[in-house]
Protein backbone atom coordinates (compact mmCIF):
# COMPACT_ATOMS: atom_id res chain seq x y z
CA UNK A 1 0.00 0.00 0.00
CA UNK A 2 1.30 3.38 -0.98
CA UNK A 3 0.37 6.79 -0.51
CA UNK A 4 1.23 10.14 -2.23
CA UNK A 5 2.67 12.70 0.85
CA UNK A 6 0.59 15.62 -0.63
CA UNK A 7 -3.00 13.90 0.39
CA UNK A 8 -1.47 13.18 3.59
CA UNK A 9 -3.06 15.93 6.18
CA UNK A 10 -4.36 16.46 9.49
CA UNK A 11 -7.55 15.07 8.74
CA UNK A 12 -6.97 11.51 8.76
CA UNK A 13 -7.22 9.35 5.30
CA UNK A 14 -8.19 5.70 5.07
CA UNK A 15 -7.16 3.40 2.48
CA UNK A 16 -8.48 -0.12 2.43
CA UNK A 17 -6.43 -2.48 0.02
CA UNK A 18 -6.19 -6.39 -0.92
CA UNK A 19 -2.88 -7.47 -2.20
CA UNK A 20 -2.42 -11.09 -3.06
CA UNK A 21 -0.62 -13.03 -0.55
CA UNK A 22 1.74 -14.69 -2.76
CA UNK A 23 3.38 -11.67 -4.17
CA UNK A 24 4.46 -11.41 0.20
CA UNK A 25 6.47 -14.53 0.24
CA UNK A 26 5.22 -15.34 3.59
CA UNK A 27 5.21 -18.98 3.53
CA UNK A 28 7.26 -21.35 5.66
CA UNK A 29 7.22 -25.13 5.49
CA UNK A 30 4.59 -26.05 7.89
CA UNK A 31 2.55 -22.53 7.25
CA UNK A 32 1.11 -21.59 4.02
CA UNK A 33 -0.59 -18.11 3.29
CA UNK A 34 -3.66 -18.09 1.00
CA UNK A 35 -6.00 -15.73 -0.43
CA UNK A 36 -5.65 -11.77 0.07
CA UNK A 37 -4.02 -9.92 2.36
CA UNK A 38 -6.42 -6.94 3.46
CA UNK A 39 -5.12 -4.20 4.32
CA UNK A 40 -6.59 -0.72 6.07
CA UNK A 41 -5.08 2.04 6.87
CA UNK A 42 -5.36 5.88 7.89
CA UNK A 43 -2.99 8.04 7.41
CA UNK A 44 -2.38 11.36 9.83
CA UNK A 45 0.26 14.10 9.82
CA UNK A 46 0.97 14.89 12.85
CA UNK A 47 3.69 17.62 13.05
CA UNK A 48 6.62 16.66 10.81
CA UNK A 49 5.83 12.75 11.63
CA UNK A 50 3.15 10.57 9.43
CA UNK A 51 1.17 8.26 11.60
CA UNK A 52 -0.42 5.55 10.21
CA UNK A 53 -2.83 3.20 12.03
CA UNK A 54 -3.74 0.22 10.63
CA UNK A 55 -4.84 -3.42 10.76
CA UNK A 56 -4.36 -6.29 7.96
CA UNK A 57 -6.17 -9.34 8.02
CA UNK A 58 -5.06 -12.45 6.38
CA UNK A 59 -5.55 -16.54 6.53
CA UNK A 60 -2.99 -19.22 6.72
CA UNK A 61 -3.01 -22.51 5.82
CA UNK A 62 -1.04 -24.64 8.86
CA UNK A 63 -0.42 -28.15 9.86
CA UNK A 64 -0.28 -28.40 13.82
CA UNK A 65 2.99 -29.24 15.18
CA UNK A 66 1.12 -31.48 18.07
CA UNK A 67 -1.57 -33.31 15.86
CA UNK A 68 -0.31 -32.93 12.51
CA UNK A 69 -4.32 -32.06 11.40
CA UNK A 70 -4.09 -29.15 8.61
CA UNK A 71 -6.41 -26.23 9.65
CA UNK A 72 -7.28 -22.62 8.45
CA UNK A 73 -6.35 -19.70 10.53
CA UNK A 74 -7.34 -16.11 10.35
CA UNK A 75 -4.43 -14.02 10.91
CA UNK A 76 -5.09 -10.07 12.26
CA UNK A 77 -2.61 -7.70 13.01
CA UNK A 78 -2.70 -4.15 14.31
CA UNK A 79 0.11 -1.63 14.08
CA UNK A 80 1.15 2.03 14.37
CA UNK A 81 3.93 3.47 12.99
CA UNK A 82 5.45 6.66 12.54
CA UNK A 83 7.63 7.64 9.35
CA UNK A 84 9.31 11.25 9.62
CA UNK A 85 8.19 13.58 6.85
CA UNK A 86 12.10 14.41 5.72
CA UNK A 87 13.18 10.83 5.52
CA UNK A 88 10.45 9.54 2.92
CA UNK A 89 11.99 9.68 0.05
CA UNK A 90 10.02 10.55 -3.27
CA UNK A 91 6.40 11.56 -3.37
CA UNK A 92 4.69 8.43 -1.97
CA UNK A 93 4.74 6.71 1.20
CA UNK A 94 5.57 3.10 0.92
CA UNK A 95 4.37 0.78 3.74
CA UNK A 96 4.66 -2.73 2.60
CA UNK A 97 7.93 -4.09 3.56
CA UNK A 98 6.80 -2.41 7.37
CA UNK A 99 3.19 -4.22 7.44
CA UNK A 100 4.91 -7.68 5.77
CA UNK A 101 7.51 -7.40 8.84
CA UNK A 102 4.59 -6.66 11.42
CA UNK A 103 2.83 -10.46 10.14
CA UNK A 104 6.12 -12.15 10.47
CA UNK A 105 7.06 -10.41 13.87
CA UNK A 106 3.48 -11.93 14.96
CA UNK A 107 4.33 -15.55 13.85
CA UNK A 108 4.24 -18.25 16.55
CA UNK A 109 7.44 -19.90 17.40
CA UNK A 110 5.29 -23.24 17.44
CA UNK A 111 2.24 -23.52 15.06
CA UNK A 112 -1.01 -25.27 16.67
CA UNK A 113 -4.04 -25.84 15.46
CA UNK A 114 -5.49 -24.47 18.82
CA UNK A 115 -3.80 -23.03 22.24
CA UNK A 116 -4.72 -26.33 24.06
CA UNK A 117 -4.08 -29.00 21.52
CA UNK A 118 -3.74 -32.34 23.03
CA UNK A 119 -1.73 -33.88 20.12
CA UNK A 120 -0.81 -37.14 19.28
CA UNK A 121 -0.56 -40.41 21.28
CA UNK A 122 3.35 -41.40 20.90
CA UNK A 123 2.22 -45.03 20.33
CA UNK A 124 -1.10 -45.23 18.40
CA UNK A 125 -0.74 -42.15 16.76
CA UNK A 126 -4.51 -41.49 17.68
CA UNK A 127 -5.30 -37.48 17.69
CA UNK A 128 -5.97 -37.01 21.27
CA UNK A 129 -8.16 -33.98 20.08
CA UNK A 130 -10.80 -36.60 18.80
CA UNK A 131 -10.20 -39.62 20.54
CA UNK A 132 -8.75 -41.24 24.12
CA UNK A 133 -6.94 -43.81 23.28
CA UNK A 134 -5.68 -46.46 26.32
CA UNK A 135 -2.13 -47.00 25.32
CA UNK A 136 -1.05 -45.22 28.59
CA UNK A 137 -3.26 -48.19 30.29
CA UNK A 138 -1.65 -51.11 28.52
CA UNK A 139 1.95 -49.51 28.68
CA UNK A 140 1.88 -49.11 32.18
CA UNK A 141 1.05 -51.50 33.98
CA UNK A 142 4.52 -54.06 33.77
CA UNK A 143 6.44 -51.24 35.02
CA UNK A 144 4.00 -50.27 37.45
CA UNK A 145 4.62 -53.92 39.49
CA UNK A 146 7.89 -53.48 39.28
CA UNK A 147 8.20 -50.12 41.36
CA UNK A 148 6.05 -51.45 43.41
CA UNK A 149 7.82 -55.04 44.44
CA UNK A 150 11.02 -52.27 44.81
CA UNK A 151 8.61 -50.06 47.57
CA UNK A 152 7.61 -52.92 49.46
CA UNK A 153 10.89 -54.37 49.87
CA UNK A 154 12.47 -50.72 50.66
CA UNK A 155 10.67 -47.83 53.04
CA UNK A 156 7.07 -46.67 51.90
CA UNK A 157 7.08 -43.25 52.29
CA UNK A 158 8.89 -40.80 50.27
CA UNK A 159 9.18 -43.71 46.93
CA UNK A 160 5.59 -43.18 46.62
CA UNK A 161 5.50 -39.36 46.49
CA UNK A 162 7.82 -39.57 43.97
CA UNK A 163 5.80 -41.52 42.08
CA UNK A 164 2.72 -39.64 41.84
CA UNK A 165 4.15 -36.22 41.42
CA UNK A 166 3.18 -34.94 38.34
CA UNK A 167 5.86 -33.39 36.87
CA UNK A 168 4.76 -30.22 34.99
CA UNK A 169 0.84 -29.49 34.15
CA UNK A 170 1.70 -26.67 31.27
CA UNK A 171 1.01 -29.06 28.71
CA UNK A 172 3.39 -27.28 26.39
CA UNK A 173 4.97 -30.45 24.87
CA UNK A 174 4.32 -34.23 23.96
CA UNK A 175 6.54 -35.51 25.89
CA UNK A 176 5.36 -33.73 29.38
CA UNK A 177 1.40 -35.00 28.42
CA UNK A 178 2.02 -38.45 28.10
CA UNK A 179 3.80 -38.73 31.11
CA UNK A 180 1.07 -36.90 33.20
CA UNK A 181 -1.51 -39.48 31.31
CA UNK A 182 0.36 -42.25 32.22
CA UNK A 183 0.66 -40.95 35.80
CA UNK A 184 -3.33 -41.26 36.02
CA UNK A 185 -3.48 -44.33 34.02
CA UNK A 186 -0.90 -45.51 36.59
CA UNK A 187 -3.53 -45.06 39.61
CA UNK A 188 -7.08 -46.24 37.73
CA UNK A 189 -5.36 -49.71 37.15
CA UNK A 190 -3.75 -50.27 40.04
ZN1 LIG B 1 -3.24 -29.73 16.91
ZN1 LIG C 1 -2.48 -44.37 21.87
Amino acid sequence: MKIEKLRISDQAVTLSEKIPVASWDLDSPDVRFVGDIAVTCSFVLAGSEILVNGQVVLWRQIICSRCMEESKQEVREDFLFNYALDEIKGDYLEIDADVREQILLGFPMKVLCRPDCKGMCPDCGANLNQQVCDCGIKLKAPEKKKKFNLKVSGFTGPGRDKLTKSPDRSGCGRTTKSRRENGSSKKATF
